[in-house]
């Protein structure tokens, strides 16, 4: 008997290996494998009575039980596919390998409790689960749109009820790891059992026993990041995506895959799909327009009223200007907490020479750079090298007229202005302690968090009160075509933050550029009105949805010539190639980057057209990130 083992080999489909006398081996079981010199860890695809590999075979050296219902492989070849990756490296990279747990789950990363209370829909809400409820079973698609606050969990897991007395499965996916808590504590109260959890940070172990527990039909239910919607569960019911439009649903390594484009993928065999979000991705509204997706409206909030939102200027000497000042005085004097967003890391953002005015550069990459107070050095944001005592390579100067605004120095600004305030920040630079912030952010043993990307998003802690935007013009100067809407996305989180408990809410914007649309209709909580500017724009610009796009970047030495002649190949195949255009380098590697532009298989027929992809050479479908 020959088996088929896909294996985490590049460009690779799979190798035939002859299963010794006695040894039981099925499709869809770990193996363990000789390639080359080395051992390797492959998935049996299916089993042969005869190799199609005309030279000597080696054996399979031992079996280690199932990694995935046979049947689930059509879909994670075609996850390959649209990820521009094969087989076996979307499978080196999503299933968990085979170990024994040595924790018991729930494995959340912080504790989150919530005051009891009973829930009872509204009659939007009873109509959402009602339509959806009769969509069981037919893959049908569903975004549930609806403002901050009005109570698109109830609805998913009113679904996911009706769904489990189906005896069916449920998955929930949220964008981001610190936002599973809280859907977990409330999965709990609503559900017969709670979910399971499933995301990157877990042990390995902890990974594989949910994985299999899936597979075998173990559990009912399980919430996740992005990985989780490989789950294999065999008889889902509903994939519910919260915050559809959130970028943490896109893998931003190989293999490039994004996770709502899964989901749907998984859909159409047969389970009930539902996105949700308060400001939903282009695509995604321009799809439910089209009728590809049925719209369910939630059209008010249901948690405390509506914070009070509005743009106040921004100063170019003050990271916290005189009313974003007053307020957070106003805030903390009544009780109330108080959340500062900037997605800037650093103190100081840039640095010019005081003689010549030559901006401070990373020799390797060619970027700005950011001072960092704590560890007073200069530090490259691209490659994270240090610089404590940099000097001009213009004039040799050693002193610099530094500007911007980080985290740290809010951080250090809201300190200075309130020193009895308790003062946290949350940022990739304080990521370890992220637990612990949270967890005093929910107890009230803090009063003023500051807070990059990750805190922006759907967390509810009633105790804030204000939320203030730091810089929404330096959002949209984000380097990709999604900065319009992030930022939309962005304010309007912000706005889903503040009041949510049973004090009145309050958001001011620090912006300089309150007429652009995506500022003037966030703070009016106007998604139609953003939408139909931001479709003209990617209407004239050709982007999705009007497009799809493939991003392929070249690095090393030799990225100019490979990068032409990958432009070359792609155009000669007919399709629309914009560049190659130089990036600025990285670790002093230069770097160059190719877009195709194409139709829904643009993904499909680039990985056709390309076949064995250079190691240096990375191609990324949908990117979310140009530059
Ligand atoms: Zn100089
Ligand atoms: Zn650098």
């Amino acid at each position: 008997m020959i088996a088929f083992v896909l294996l985490p080999i590049p460009g690779t489909t799979g190798f035939d290996y002859r299963v010794p006398e006695g040894m039981e081996v099925r499709p869809g079981d770990w193996v363990k494998v000789p390639f080359g010199k080395r051992v390797l860890l492959g998935i049996v695809q299916e089993i042969r009575e005869r190799p199609e590999y005309p030279g000597e075979l080696q054996n399979v050296l031992r079996p280690l039980g199932p990694a995935l219902p046979p049947r689930f492989l059509p879909f994670l070849r075609r996850a390959s596919d649209e990820a521009c990756t094969s087989l076996g490296m979307t499978i080196a990279h999503v299933i968990p390998k085979p170990v024994t747990a040595k924790s018991r789950s729930p494995s959340l990363p912080f504790a989150y409790t919530e005051p009891e209370k009973s829930v009872e829909l509204t009659p939007e809400q009873v109509i959402a689960v009602k339509t959806a409820t009769e969509a069981l079973g037919k893959g049908q698609k569903f975004l549930l749109f609806g403002p901050p606050a009005s109570g698109k969990t109830e609805v998913y897991l009113a679904i996911a009820r009706n769904v489990l007395k189906c005896g069916q499965e449920a998955l929930f996916l949220e964008p981001e790891i610190s936002l599973l808590p809280q859907l977990w504590a409330r999965a709990g109260r609503a559900l017969p059992s709670s979910p399971a959890v499933y995301h990157g940070e877990l042990p390995p172990g902890e990974r594989f026993r949910i994985w299999t527990q899936a597979m075998n039909g173990e559990i009912q239910c399980a919430l996740g990041t992005r990985s989780a919607v490989f789950l294999p569960f065999q008889k889902l019911g509903v994939i519910v995506v919260d915050e559809e439009g959130e970028p943490g649903y896109k893998e931003e390594r190989a293999p490039h895959y994004h996770a709502r484009l899964l989901a749907e993928r998984r859909a159409e065999e047969g389970a009930l799909l539902v996105l949700g979000s308060a400001a939903p991705a282009v695509e995604t509204f321009f799809r439910a327009e089209q009728g590809e997706i049925r719209l369910l409206r939630l059209s008010h909030r249901v948690a405390g009223q509506g914070p009070e939102v509005k743009a106040v200027k921004k100063e170019p000497q003050e990271v916290i200007g005189p009313e974003l000042r007053q307020a957070i005085a106003r805030h903390l004097a009544k009780g109330g907490q108080v959340l500062l967003f900037l997605n800037r890391l650093g103190y100081f953002t840039g640095a010019s020479c005081r003689r010549c005015g030559e901006i401070l550069r990373c020799p390797d990459c060619e970027v700005a750079l950011v001072f960092h107070l704590a560890e007073r050095t200069f530090r490259c944001p691209a490659c994270g090298r240090n610089f404590p005592d940099p000097t001009c390579r213009k004039c040799g100067g050693t002193r610099f007229h530094l500007f911007g605004a980080g985290t740290e120095r809010v951080e250090h600004g809201a300190k200075k202005l309130f020193p009895k305030a308790r003062v946290a920040r949350l940022d990739e630079e304080t990521a370890r302690d992220r637990d612990r912030i949270l967890s005093a952010l929910a107890k009230r043993e803090l009063d003023i968090v500051v807070g990059a990307q990750m805190i922006g998003k759907g967390l509810d802690f009633p105790g804030i009160t204000l939320v203030g935007i730091i810089d929404a013009d330096q959002l949209l100067a984000m380097p990709t075509f999604y900065a319009a809407e992030r930022t939309f996305q962005l304010v309007l989180s912000a706005i889903g933050r503040a009041g949510r408990g049973p004090k009145p809410g309050e958001v001011l914007v620090q912006t300089n550029m309150a007429d652009h649309y995506a500022i003037a209709c966030a703070i009016r909580q106007d998604y139609q009105s953003f939408y139909q500017e931001e479709l003209k724009f990617r209407k004239i610009l050709r982007y999705p949805p009007f497009s799809r796009l493939v991003r392929i970047l070249a690095s090393g030495k030799r990225a100019e010539t490979q990068a032409e002649k990958i432009a070359g190949i792609i155009r000669d195949a007919g399709l629309e190639v914009l560049g190659p255009a130089k990036l600025h380098p990285l670790r002093g590697e230069p770097r160059f980057q190719v877009l195709v532009r194409g139709g829904n298989d643009l993904p499909i027929l680039v990985q056709k057209i390309l076949q064995r992809i250079p190691q240096n050479v990375r191609v990324e479908p949908d990117p979310l990130w140009l530059g």
